[in-house]
């Protein structure tokens, strides 16, 4: 339990730190963290301006970086920022450096690597993913500080890298190489997705299937095209005969959102530059979230076995090539300590119930589960990650500010 006259002085402080939390979100936002696989400077600047508030506000601050030669400097850093506890057991909170980049620029209404304030609305790449959890929990340590709480557990604040592309060289390269940094009996909250009032706890995700798919045909002029094999109309026939993969694999588990199984195409590659040739090479992406009931290797066969049915009608040939295939791990129990922990949180702050559930999204959570470590993922998700224009409410940052505060109060 908490002493109230505690927390509602925390909640004080943390009221008082709103336009501190502002000036850092725009300091955040400035430092560009596009990571280089998808051609940006990565996570250094961003980092080092961390490392150095975390010290100020007097945490040890070790980075664990991971060797990547694409970027200045040739590492990714890991930053993992300290305050003891009474006990040696932690409550974690995991938030990613990285963001996504921008997209179409016209897309947006103002600068995305500026922050725009409007009200009580913060515009700006990354304000939401996943810096609310980096502004939130940075405050809530410095909130305890203030009011000279000495927390039942050590706080640790993680702050990843690679979290958008993979987390090699974050989460994955802290588990690989920093193994004892995190124990079972921690509590490891990742602030990092959840549902708008904050209700939903996230303790299992789908299996996630990322397949690229090579057409290949006879390029010919657009004009004889008895000449060639045209790829583009056998991909659209292909991409239309996958939906039946949404009808072969259509079990329902109302413990995640969406309750089904989804297999969306995506991206497709630039064929030919002009209009008057039939493109002979075509490549497109398919993005499958699978309920952890099916194995990923079926839903791979059902693939060839399509693709196959479009060889024949087509004459064109396809390879199916994987580019991710993540088995879903073991969920997080809904009665781990950490999602108890939330839940009573939610309910003290936001007076509200939290459930934990299943999504869709794969998230960092799953690294931690599949070694056996108890993660939840949680927060009060405004819903415009990775959109043009994400916004989050300053409101909303201060309330998970007050839930993460009371999660790290609270007594075993
Ligand atoms: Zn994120």
């Amino acid at each position: 339990m908490i002493q109230d006259r505690t927390f509602t002085r925390i909640q004080e402080l943390i009221a008082g730190y709103r336009h501190e939390m502002i000036a850092m979100q725009r300091e955040l936002v400035r430092r560009n963290a596009v990571g280089p696989d998808n051609q940006g400077p990565g996570e250094a600047a961003k980092a080092a301006y961390l490392a150095d508030e975390l010290r100020r506000l007097g945490l040890t601050v070790t980075d664990y970086p991971a060797p990547d030669e694409r970027v200045a400097g040739g590492q990714r850093p890991n930053l993992i920022a300290l305050l003891p506890g009474r006990s040696q057991e932690k409550v974690w909170v995991l938030s990613h450096l990285d963001v996504v980049p921008e997209g179409d620029r016209n897309l947006w209404q103002s600068d995305p690597f500026e922050l725009h304030l409007d009200g009580d609305l913060l515009y700006g790449r990354g304000v939401a993913d996943d810096h609310q959890g980096i502004v939130a929990s940075i405050f809530a340590v410095r909130a305890l500080m203030a009011a000279g709480v000495t927390p039942p557990r050590t706080i640790g604040l993680a702050l990843v890298a690679d979290e958008e592309t993979g987390s090699q060289k974050g989460l994955a390269y802290l588990l690989t190489h920093h193994r004892d940094l995190f124990s079972p009996q921690d509590l490891i909250i990742v602030p990092d997705a959840g549902s708008p009032d904050g209700t939903l706890i996230e303790i299992a995700e789908k299996s996630m299937l990322w397949l690229r798919l090579t057409v290949r045909g006879k390029q010919c002029h657009a004009s004889k095209p008895d000449l060639g094999v045209n790829t583009l109309r056998a991909s659209a026939q292909a991409i239309v005969a996958l939906d039946a993969l949404a009808r072969e694999f259509n079990a329902v588990d109302p413990f995640f959102d969406p309750p089904h199984s989804t297999f969306e195409p995506t991206k497709i590659e630039a064929n030919v530059d002009n209009i008057n040739t039939i493109p002979g090479l075509g490549v497109f992406y398919l993005d499958c979230r699978v309920l952890p009931v099916y194995d990923l290797a079926q839903v791979i066969g059902k693939v060839r076995e399509i693709c196959q049915d479009i060889e024949q009608r087509c004459g064109v040939a396809i390879t199916v090539q994987t580019v991710q295939q993540v088995q879903a791990p073991p969920a997080t129990p809904a009665t781990a300590p950490v999602v108890k922990a939330l839940a009573a949180a939610v309910q003290a702050v936001y007076q509200r119930q939290a459930q934990p559930r299943g999504i869709g999204g794969g998230t960092v959570a799953a690294f931690f589960r599949r070694q056996g470590l108890p993660a939840a993922v949680w927060l009060s998700d405004p819903l415009t990650a990775h959109q043009p224009n994400e916004c989050i409410n300053i409101n909303t940052l201060l309330g998970d500010c007050q839930v993460l505060a009371h999660v790290f109060c609270q007594e075993d």
